[in-house]
């Protein structure tokens, strides 16, 4: 059993795909071909944004959206301490610096309070229930904006973060590289936040054979900036550079076969909820783990299905049970950003985000994907309670 089953999909539209590829072979434009922009527009359309600028991966897509905002030193950046290491990595990466506010238990996405009351701490320097530490407040970074990300699939809530953001003059990014195809109070995602991101990485709701992202904006000047940004800076032509910018390009050829995927991409998100369905079922019933929250106006694009331990020791009795059974099952994530070594010179210490680390240490995911037979479901599920 697989965790993320890509042969069959492949199965599926491999001719598509092969024809795809033959196209760009025929046409030879490697570099910034047709299929890019017919790739932009239709996600764009997909999901309801302005503008569409792909790129070479989803880290280099929140790298562009932070570039356009010009972030840089001095800037404090807010985000969840619960994702992968890219979403803050880029923050540093441009010499701001990433501050982290806890997230919410159920949904495992920043807790709007907690990033309301980061944003007063930072600005009146510290507040005796927030965690800002020292060697971050001796900087004095003021906040600029929020980066909120859709941890598995579910949008986190973006009428509260949007709020929040406005009333502060903070710009919001949609870390959106697992939740492309979710749906937020009937807008999809990425079209959440001032400048959207997703990825194309192969593991990802929609995925190529390779590296690849792309940015959605609704702001056609930002949209410049970020076209102009991902081809180093280029202005008027290739020459003539305007600013300090990156090689963050989408490749043709994984534009092709994204335009062969996303054909039957609406039909795997169908079929991923179905998937999502049964475990739900399933594990309501039977109570012994429990299952994802997804409210009632939102669709999770289900990048992961995960499920809440009691407690770290009965985690790691319920994944060696299903590896004897050979089904596959992964930790997301299991060291918090706050704890990790990268981010060690923030000075903050185990204890400074109580939910993370408690949900990091019972937290795992089951297989999930689209071609998830219901007869493997059933296994997957009894190993479970066996
Ligand atoms: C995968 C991922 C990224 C980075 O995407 P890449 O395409 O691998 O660079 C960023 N943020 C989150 C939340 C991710 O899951």
């Amino acid at each position: 059993m697989q965790f993320i089953d890509l042969p069959t999909q492949q199965k599926k539209i491999r001719s598509k795909i092969e024809d795809n590829i033959r196209a760009v072979l025929d046409h030879g434009q490697y570099i910034m071909g047709p299929e890019i922009g017919a790739l932009e527009t239709r996600l764009a359309d997909y999901v309801g944004a302005g503008h569409a600028i792909g790129c070479a991966s989803g880290t280099d897509a929140l790298l562009l959206a932070l570039m356009a905002y010009d972030v840089g030193p001095g800037d404090a950046i807010i985000t969840t301490p619960f994702t992968f290491i890219a979403t803050a990595e880029v923050i540093s990466l441009l010499g701001a610096t990433p501050v982290f506010a806890d997230i919410d238990p159920k949904t495992y996405n920043i807790d709007p309070i907690r990033l309301e009351k980061t944003i007063m701490a930072l600005i009146s320097e510290g507040s005796p229930d927030i965690p800002i530490p020292q060697p971050l407040i001796m900087n004095a970074p003021k906040p600029k904006g929020i980066i909120a990300v859709d941890l598995f699939g579910l949008p986190a809530d973006y009428d509260r973060i949007n709020a929040i953001a406005a009333e502060h003059g903070l710009f919001v990014i949609e870390d959106a590289a697992q939740s492309f195809g979710a749906v937020y109070r009937g807008k999809r995602s990425c079209s959440l936040g001032n400048i959207s991101c997703t990825s194309f990485f192969p593991a990802k709701p929609l995925g190529g054979y390779g590296d690849g992202g792309m940015c959605f904006t609704n702001d056609s000047g930002l949209d410049e900036i970020m076209r102009s940004l991902r081809v180093h800076g280029q202005g008027r032509d290739k020459y003539d550079n305007v600013r300090i910018g990156i090689n963050g390009r989408l490749d043709t050829l994984q534009a092709a076969i994204l335009l062969a995927k996303f054909d039957i991409f609406d039909e795997e998100i169908a079929l991923r909820q179905e998937v999502a369905g049964l475990y739900n079922r399933y594990f309501e019933a039977t109570g012994v783990l429990t299952a994802p929250y997804v409210p009632s106006d939102c669709q999770s694009a289900w990048a992961q299905y995960s499920l809440l331990s009691k407690d770290s020791q009965s985690r790691t009795m319920y994944q060696e049970k299903l590896k004897k059974e050979g089904v596959p099952t992964a930790i997301y994530y299991p060291k918090p950003l706050h704890l990790q070594e990268a981010f060690a010179h923030l000075g903050y210490k185990q204890g400074a985000f109580p939910v993370t680390e408690d949900c990091a240490s019972r937290i795992f995911s089951l297989p999930m994907h689209p071609y998830l037979t219901t007869k493997d479901q059933e296994r997957i599920c009894k190993a479970c309670i066996s």
